[in-house]
């Protein structure tokens, strides 16, 4: 049985987030400052970049704190813990970054009054998944905080939300800033293969309710909203509704992913590896959540709805719409046609 210092009823757990000016970061720092929990950012000294200083400033105007630091420092980490009565850490900190987690993890296994840690995670369950090169080394990487966390001592949970909702170009990490392409739909494979799409508030709100519930200390926790779970055929087919217009299908070829993601360009080359994982061999849906170590959030929160697949597209056909207003998107398409295009070369 696991046994961590417990949070009293009556108070909001302060949470820590590192990596909040980032993609993923952003979502779940809106969502602790939403859920009213005291909430500590850890930045990078300044100079930010400008949008990220707006970023921050939003948070801040919003009730967070910000703290400037770098997790890599084990003296620090101890230091700003102790001193803000942290009692969970998240952290969103980005692919480059990810071994910088294990001096955290030194710091907080130190200390031992840290109640719930989430490492950066955020994609598929890395124990399962098997991307080909070089997506594997990245998981490799999360692999290895796994087990350095779970020998820690540290309670924590493993955030597995498969993707987020978008159209999933093979060659963008952040692939919900972007409408789906008007020229083309890249079909991967034969587009049967399912996967799951979250939107990101989703991932944001969902990430706070796991935090402080004993339900999902120590466990990997994954999102699959059943009405979300969606082949890229069938994605084709609400993006296609959604703007009301016809585009026409290519087919990228499992060999044209396998091509791509052996450019080694990081980090298209990384989502490459990803995309044939997801839609070529189904990472997110060949196997079953029945482990001791597994939990469905669905199965946690009923009654919680995720927002919908169809609703997400909503927006992006209100995207497109604009950006055509503005003069920076053109429709071609008006009938459906499938045919087979090589990936070009993209590293310079
Ligand atoms: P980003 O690159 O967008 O942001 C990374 C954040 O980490 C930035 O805020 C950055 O700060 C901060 N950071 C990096 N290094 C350090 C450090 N040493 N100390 C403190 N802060 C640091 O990351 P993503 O949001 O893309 O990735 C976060 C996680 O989400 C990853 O695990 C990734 O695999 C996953 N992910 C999941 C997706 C999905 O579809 N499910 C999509 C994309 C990512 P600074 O502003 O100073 O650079």
């Amino acid at each position: 049985m696991v046994t961590s210092p417990t949070i009293p009823s009556h108070t909001k757990a302060r949470v820590l987030i590192i990596g909040a000016t980032g993609f993923i970061g952003k979502f779940v720092t809106e969502a602790s400052l939403l859920t009213a929990h005291p909430t500590y950012l850890l930045l990078r000294p300044p100079p930010l970049v400008p949008s990220k200083d707006a970023i921050v400033k939003t948070f801040q105007e919003k009730g967070a704190m910000i703290i400037h630091g770098v997790i890599n420092n084990k003296d620090f980490v101890e230091k700003i813990l102790k001193e803000h009565e942290i009692d969970i850490v998240i952290s969103a900190i980005g692919a480059k970054s990810l071994l910088d987690q294990l001096i955290l993890v030194e710091a907080m296994k130190s200390l031992k009054t840290i109640k719930r840690f989430l490492a950066s995670e955020f994609g598929h369950d890395v124990d399962r998944a098997d991307p080909v090169e070089p997506g594997l080394t990245m998981y490799k990487e999360k692999q290895l905080v796994r087990r350095v966390v779970e020998q820690s001592g540290v309670p924590y949970t493993n955030i597995c939300c498969n993707s987020i909702a978008s159209w999933p170009y093979y060659d963008n990490c952040h692939p919900s800033q972007l409408p789906p392409p008007l020229d083309q739909l890249q079909i991967y494979g034969h587009g049967n293969v399912k996967a799951y799409f979250v939107d990101g508030i989703d991932i944001g709100k969902f990430t706070m309710k796991v935090i402080d519930d004993v339900k999902t200390i120590n466990k990997n926790v994954h999102f699959r909203p059943s009405k979300n779970c969606y082949s890229i055929n069938e994605l084709a087919s609400l993006g296609e509704m959604k703007i009301g217009r016809t585009i026409p299908r290519v087919t990228i070829s499992e060999d044209d992913l396998l091509a791509a993601a052996a450019e080694n360009c990081i980090p298209q080359s990384i989502v490459a590896s990803f995309t044939h994982d997801i839609f070529i061999k189904g990472c997110q849906v060949n196997f079953s959540i029945d482990g001791v170590d597994d939990v469905e959030i669905s199965t946690l929160y009923p009654d919680e709805e995720f927002r919908s697949l169809e609703d997400c597209y909503e927006d992006f056909a209100h995207m497109i719409e604009d950006n055509i207003h503005k003069g920076e998107h053109k429709i071609t398409g008006t009938k459906s046609v499938v045919e087979a295009v090589p990936i070009m070369a993209s590293c310079g």
